[in-house]
């Protein structure tokens, strides 16, 4: 008996199909795993080369997000939400990251706001991508000590993003300016040293024993403090910079 299927091509893996004429589609796929694997490709599929091409905002990027950024899942389709959170204060810092993410191509939204001086802006990237520079995890950086890959953690413009999240540059209650960094996460902390060294920066870095809270009598999580104390230094770092770091030109002025 001669079958009234016709074949067609699941855009997922390839393979041909028999189907029904009146089951063909505009797309075809043989199991809803090859339709996933397609939307991710045409959604996302672009990014690969973007991103190798695009070394200096990629570091700068994941140093925004290893600073201040929130990575979860948020159902199976091997996809991470990203959510990066900006003090309002630094409305540059905001501009800075518009800029990066329309050169990555990466379709950001501003989420709504939560806190008076938060701005949290979104976006998804899939798993594979993030796999690939060594920030594929979901939920507390504490737990899961994320570490990127060396080719961004020794770009400089790495340690740009980590200083405009969790950092701070200027005179701080002192007369001579220097960079200041602290975290609680050790991997974050160290990924920082590896990138200034390797940049020949110098750098103090220091680990601090929690507290100890007096009413709690809980101890508090370690924390990993680092210092560029000369402005030779600070000068040598922002040349080599593609984008810059946030200043505070006068004392007290965080
Ligand atoms: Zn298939």
């Amino acid at each position: 008996m001669k079958s009234n299927k016709i074949e067609v091509t699941c855009l997922g893996c390839g393979k041909v199909l028999l189907k029904y004429p009146s089951k063909v589609g505009k797309n075809n796929f043989c199991s809803l795993k090859c339709r996933d694997k397609y939307k991710i490709k045409s959604k996302y599929g672009h990014l690969y080369e973007i991103f190798n091409e695009n070394i200096n905002e990629v570091a700068y990027l994941i140093g925004l997000i290893m600073g201040d950024g929130n990575l979860r899942k948020l159902d199976q389709k091997k996809t991470t939400r990203i959510s990066i959170g900006f003090d309002i204060k630094h409305e540059n810092l905001i501009k800075i990251f518009k800029k990066v993410a329309t050169r990555l191509k990466i379709n950001y939204f501003v989420e709504p706001k939560i806190h008076n001086n938060c701005q949290a802006i979104g976006f998804v990237l899939p798993d594979k991508l993030l796999k690939m520079y060594g920030i594929l995890y979901s939920g507390a950086k504490y737990n899961n000590q994320p570490k990127p890959v060396d080719k961004i953690v020794n770009n400089i413009n790495y340690a740009a993003g980590l200083i405009n999240s969790d950092g701070w540059c200027g005179y701080r209650l002192k007369k001579y300016k220097t960079i200041g960094f602290i975290n609680t996460v050790s991997s974050i902390g160290e990924s920082l040293v590896q990138c200034l060294r390797c940049n020949n920066i110098e750098c103090s870095y220091y680990i601090y024993d929690g507290y100890i809270d007096k009413r709690t009598k809980k101890k508090g999580k370690t924390q990993y403090q680092l210092r560029v104390l000369k402005e030779a230094e600070i000068d040598k770092l922002k040349s080599q910079l593609k984008y810059n770091i946030k200043e505070f030109k006068s004392e007290w002025h965080l």
